[in-house]
């Protein structure tokens, strides 16, 4: 059976509000939704079908006679599977509906030296891993999402290219038909910053840049509350503005990039580091006037570093000084690209719940299989 899209918003809604405002009878969600009562009783249906939402004895204070029925988010059931490949490690965790992280496990290993199977193989075993201690506590993963240090494209199915992996066009669709799941591959520093947006430091910021340094230097753009991707889902590659066109050569191919100076240097002093990620973010700033910049990964942990870059933006910015861009520090860490790729699947759930199969279409796909 086809959907129309107007069920699907309808569902969405439906998702959202309770998500939003807490359990409800189906009266007040009709009417806070602005939909009829028979409306919202068929939809509510097709989402308890779905695993989605539950019914509970409303607790109503001051009420005589029989308890009423509220609609509950079963967000503690309904999670997903977040992927990230590092350079020096693999991870994997699952997140539930609510935001909260219910399982997560990692595993070292020099993933730049290992053939792409290897890594596959390596990020298959803690998926695993990361999936069954969910399961055990009764939580369904329904979808996940990958993340990688590399360029990917907007369908999500191709990782480009990744010069600190030395992958080149490396697919590694293999994995989510392993699972039995679907699973994109998107950018690490833009799953970073969908994870920051939603839990962390821009939850009430309209837009920002996130700078994420690891092994290289990431970066994502927030517009409205909303990633900006580019046209092929290259955009904001902070890492590669070049910030010393005679400085050291990047892994990318070109000289001076932010990468090349910052990036690699583990020991590169504050000031330079300060320098750099300045020049950098001048011309960043000056292209998309962001409300804060947002320093993620081993930035975050650069002594002196958010004022110095503070003072530098506004000095060095036309309107700097009369209206500053902000300068943050991640909250969610280290992990912020592995919860943001469980984030991704999650908000695809709430924007379209039915891509979570009925119970009846989930039978039927046992009984084939
Ligand atoms: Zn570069």
């Amino acid at each position: 059976m086809e959907l129309g899209d107007l069920r699907r918003h309808h569902l969405s809604l439906v998702v959202e509000a309770l998500a939003a405002e807490g359990p409800r009878s189906r009266a007040e969600l009709a009417q806070g939704i602005g939909l009829t009562k028979a409306t919202v009783s068929a939809l509510v249906a097709d989402l308890v079908d779905r695993g989605l939402v539950a019914e509970r004895e409303a607790r109503r204070e001051g009420r005589m006679g029989r308890p009423g029925i509220d609609l509950e988010l079963r967000s503690a059931h309904i999670g997903a599977l977040g992927l990230e490949i590092r350079v020096d490690e693999v991870a994997a965790c699952v997140v539930d509906l609510a935001g909260t992280v219910r399982s997560l496990h990692r595993r070292s290993g020099d993933n730049r030296r290992a053939r792409p199977a290897t890594v596959v193989d390596r990020l298959l075993g803690v998926a695993r891993s990361a999936l069954d201690d969910a399961a055990a506590q009764d939580v369904r993963s329904i979808g996940g999402a990958l993340a990688v240090p590399g360029l990917v494209t907007t369908d999500g199915d191709a990782l480009v290219v990744s010069p600190n992996l030395d992958w080149h066009e490396v697919v590694p669709s293999s994995l989510g038909a392993e699972l039995g799941l679907e699973l994109p591959v998107e950018n690490e520093a833009n799953l970073a910053a969908l994870a920051e947006l939603r839990h962390g430091v821009g939850r009430d910021l309209a837009s920002f840049v996130l700078v994420s340094a690891g092994v290289g230097v990431g970066g994502a753009l927030v517009l409205d509350r909303s990633l900006v991707r580019g046209f092929h889902g290259f955009a904001c590659e902070v890492g590669h503005v070049v910030v010393d066109p005679s400085g050291p050569r990047c892994a990318c191919g070109a000289r001076g990039c932010l990468e090349a100076v910052v990036g690699r240097a583990a020991d590169a002093s504050p000031a330079v580091v300060a320098d750099a990620l300045g020049s950098a973010l001048r011309s960043v700033v000056h292209l998309v006037d962001p409300e804060a910049v947002v320093l993620g990964g081993r930035l975050a942990e650069v002594p002196g570093l958010v004022a110095a870059l503070a003072e530098r933006l506004a000095v060095d910015t036309l309107g700097g000084r009369t209206h500053p861009c902000e300068v943050r520090t991640s909250t969610l860490g280290l992990d912020a690209a592995l919860i943001g790729a469980a984030t991704a699947t999650l908000d695809d759930v709430v924007a379209d719940p039915t891509t979570i199969p009925t119970a009846e279409t989930s039978a039927d796909d046992q009984q084939s299989a």
